[in-house]
């Protein structure tokens, strides 16, 4: 891909820059510029990002592996790279760096010595997903990848019982139905976003409550492969719910009510929050019955 971008020059420092998640147009001009710049790129897999590079038409920049196992020791090389007066490119394997992806501890490092680390905006699954959603945006919580130990897994998706945000979670195919089955047990009506493939041809976004998204899954098999990114929408509390307690009190229940008595857990909330010690008891009940 040809690309012409305004040959600025590119001040010393480090950049952290997105790459894309599947097409290849979404690299911006301004990554292209730094990357055509660099003295130094730091990958978190050379030979993937070599390809990334070659279609870029960018060859011949020195490249150094980046990743979780030997971030805390590329601090040194980078940080002279650029003391030097180089300019050092900070890539992962697709998306933004650090987000579920090597870079914290290098950053971390290079800021605490005072090297000059400059973020560019660019393309990240998370934020992509949130965007075609259709769930609320107003706040919402980026959670990464969930657990695997179907323990903690359960906990996890337990802590969205009474959510008041939009969470955001990466998940892989093989693990994708077992955890929407999880999310079910948990509320079957939630609104979730399983998105997809996206940015490339089998771009899909499903739009549903979890059970119906299950049940269309079962139903094409097929369609359970590729990349995929898991909106879960904010609780919302049912008609019947509705006026009777507040979300942060039905939150600060679902929290005490393994480790207290149920009448105990009543007590301390009806206190805290000044909400009716039946109705408390009414939804602690329902809880329990859930659990
Ligand atoms: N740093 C990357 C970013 O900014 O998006 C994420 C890296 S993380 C190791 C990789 C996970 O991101 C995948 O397992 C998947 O959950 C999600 N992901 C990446 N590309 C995707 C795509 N094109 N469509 C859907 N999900 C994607």
């Amino acid at each position: 891909m040809a690309v012409e971008t305004e040959n600025k020059s590119v001040a010393s420092a480090m950049y952290i820059v997105p790459t894309p998640i599947g097409n290849l147009a979404d690299i911006t001009l301004r990554a292209i510029e730094v990357l055509k710049a660099a003295t130094l790129i730091a990958a978190e897999d050379t030979r993937h990002s070599k390809i990334l590079l070659d279609k870029l038409g960018i060859g011949g920049v020195r490249m150094i592996s980046c990743n979780d196992h030997n971030e805390a020791e590329r601090v040194e090389i980078i940080a002279k790279e650029v003391e030097n007066g180089g300019v050092v490119a900070q890539i992962s394997d697709a998306g933004t760096p650090m987000i579920s992806d090597p870079g914290y501890k290098l950053v971390s490092q290079l800021v605490a010595r005072g090297v000059k680390v400059v973020p560019l905006p660019g393309p990240c699954a998370a934020i992509t997903a949130l965007c075609a959603a259709a769930l609320p945006t107003d706040k919402f919580l980026f959670a990464g990848f969930l657990p695997v130990k179907d323990k903690e897994l359960t906990a996890r998706l337990e802590q969205l019982r009474t959510s008041d945000t939009t969470t955001v979670f990466y998940e892989s195919p093989r693990r994708i139905m077992q955890t929407l089955k999880k999310l079910q047990e948990v509320d079957p009506q939630r609104q979730v976003a399983l998105c997809r493939e996206m940015t490339k041809t089998f771009e899909t976004i499903y739009r549903d409550n979890v059970s119906q998204l299950i049940q269309y899954l079962e139903e094409h098999t097929d369609e359970v492969r590729g990349e995929f990114v898991l909106v879960v929408g904010p609780y919302e509390p049912s008609e019947d719910e509705q006026g009777s307690i507040s979300p942060q009190a039905q939150q600060a229940l679902a929290k005490l009510i393994g480790p207290l008595k149920v009448k105990e857990a009543c007590q301390v909330v009806a206190d805290l929050t000044g909400e009716s010690r039946n109705r408390l008891y009414d939804y602690a009940l329902t809880l329990k019955q859930q659990q």
